[in-house]
């Protein structure tokens, strides 16, 4: 990829260029220390002042910050992809929202053994886009990875990720999930939804109805899913 490729790429994944470079004992992490290891281009790192003459062993912020931003958006992204906003609600509804730094330090654990001033921490989350960016889970709504049965039949928890996500996004809501349709958790949302009148979210078909007396109704329809499930349909 060519230099202005790259650069353009780099704005568009709304990064901002920080300048400096970093050594990886600045970094501790174990893999960003061996991103610095395995391309380390400088000979000085301007964190804490360690020189070489010359093996490098820094490299530029800059590509630390791009290769975080890779491994963070497979697991994160914008709210405003994914989140409903009430402001009368305070906000976005039912998440747990971060900021860059939260999300650096309290949700990743990130630990900069070095980074006594917090200098490095600032200087990581002005490059991945300034305090002001904020970062859900993706799919905020849905289940958690770690919940989803991990013995998968692939088939079976697409069948039941999916016939668990009853919500749709009103048409004329000119914002989309990632998926349709999804889950939501009962709240504010989802009873917008059942409730009458327009609303920012509809129901993607009717509920069924569980009562005392019906549960054989259940009972089939859920039988017949593992079944079928397990037969790789
Ligand atoms: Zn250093």
């Amino acid at each position: 990829m060519g230099f202005a490729k790259a650069k353009e790429r780099f704005f568009s994944r709304g990064l901002s260029s920080v300048g400096g470079s970093v050594c990886s004992e600045c970094l501790g992490d174990h893999g960003l220390a061996r991103l610095v290891e395995d391309s380390a281009s400088e000979l000085d790192c301007d964190f804490c002042g360690q020189e070489s003459e010359t093996d490098p062993i820094a490299v530029p912020v800059d590509d630390v910050v791009s290769y975080m931003e890779e491994c963070i958006s497979r697991e994160y992204e914008d709210p405003a992809n994914s989140v409903g906003w009430c402001s009368e609600e305070g906000g976005w509804l039912g998440v747990t929202v971060f900021d860059t730094e939260e999300l650096l330090s309290d949700e990743l654990g990130l630990e900069l053994p070095k980074d006594d001033g917090g200098k490095l921490l600032d200087t990581l989350c002005e490059g991945l886009g300034g305090v002001t960016r904020q970062w859900v889970r993706i799919d905020p709504y849905g289940i958690p990875p770690e919940d989803v049965y991990t013995w998968s039949w692939d088939r079976f928890s697409r069948l039941v990720k999916h016939d668990r996500r009853f919500f749709l996004i009103h048409p004329m809501i000119p914002r989309r999930a990632p998926q349709d349709p999804f889950a939501l958790p009962p709240g504010v949302n989802a009873g917008k939804a059942v409730g009458v009148g327009m609303a920012e979210f509809q129901v993607a078909w009717p509920f069924t109805e569980l009562g005392p007396g019906n549960d054989e109704d259940f009972l089939e329809r859920w039988l017949a899913w593992f079944g079928q499930a397990s037969r790789g349909q």
